[in-house]
């Protein structure tokens, strides 16, 4: 374990303890496809020089703060691996649980378990993460994903040519001034921007000096404006019962809810992600 426990050593100046080991566990698991077997029974002692060369260069980049993510190039959400770079949000493990959310929904709908021809919309859709994961996990499901950002849309059509049997299709669209379109959907769900400015300096600075800030942050006077966006653009674009769902600020779960039922929308709930924070707000279209 002598080249693991040194990649340890050097993260350790910079990350605590447990997600040092943990970041150098994922480094040699996807860079090598090493498993923790794989070194205590001293594999990583067997690496070429190129493969040395190119772990230290890996190291001292995460030792400056760039997410690892970024580095490999990708990452896994809701067990499937999805590219990112930088340009473009990391998906993260609570908005994996928003798509759970709405495949149940989905799947306790009347006549359930098969979306046959359920519309989706996903607005902002970043690197395409909840586009292809509903398409891919609601059977039958037609899904549209708009970003206003070209980068992103770059890296959502990559995603979508990873699952050629996900029926998604990426534009860009600014949800600020919306496409003049006759189209209804199904279901709308948004994770836009939500992080005010003032709670900048609570993040961790891998998050602020290298994910991108216009699919992060929002000014502190107008924090929802997205949400009045998504919700307005939603009151015309969903089909009667229609679906609204949103991840959301922690901070500002009762607000969001009370916005979404000032657009007409009813059975508004919020709920919580895995850490027991309010992370997500869901309505209805009247029937
Ligand atoms: N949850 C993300 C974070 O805290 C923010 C995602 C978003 O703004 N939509 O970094």
């Amino acid at each position: 374990m002598k080249t693991y426990l040194q990649v340890v050593r050097d993260l350790l100046r910079v990350y605590p303890d447990g997600e040092a080991r943990a970041l150098a566990r994922w480094l040699f698991e996807e860079r090598f496809g090493f498993s923790t077997a794989d070194l205590l029974l001293d594999k990583d002692n067997h690496l070429s020089a190129d493969d040395r060369a190119n772990l230290q260069e890996i190291t001292s980049r995460l030792c400056s703060g760039e997410p690892i993510q970024y580095i490999l190039g990708h990452t896994h959400f809701g067990g499937r691996r999805f590219c990112v770079g930088p340009g473009v949000l990391i998906p993260r493990p609570e908005t994996a649980e928003l798509v759970g959310h709405i495949v149940r929904a989905v799947s306790e709908m009347p006549g359930g378990g098969s979306g046959n021809g359920l519309s989706v919309l996903d607005i902002g859709t970043g690197s395409g993460c909840i586009a292809l994961s509903l398409a891919l996990d609601i059977p039958g499901a037609e899904v549209t994903a708009w970003d206003i950002s070209p980068e992103a849309l770059a890296v959502a059509r990559r995603n979508g040519a990873l699952y050629p049997e996900a029926k998604a299709t990426f534009s860009r669209a600014d949800i600020l001034s919306p496409p003049a379109t006759g189209q209804c959907w199904d279901i709308i769900v948004s994770n836009p921007p939500y992080v005010r400015q003032c709670e900048a300096r609570d993040m961790e600075r891998n998050v602020l000096e290298h994910e991108p800030h216009t699919a992060l942050f929002v000014p502190d006077d107008d924090p929802l404006l997205f949400y009045r966006a998504v919700a307005g653009f939603a009151r015309s674009h969903l089909t009667a019962g229609g679906w609204l769902w949103f991840e959301i600020n922690q901070y500002l779960s009762s607000e969001t809810a009370r916005l979404i039922e000032d657009f007409g929308f009813r059975d508004v709930q919020i709920r919580e992600d895995g850490f027991g924070l309010p992370r997500f707000v869901q309505g209805r279209m009247a029937d």
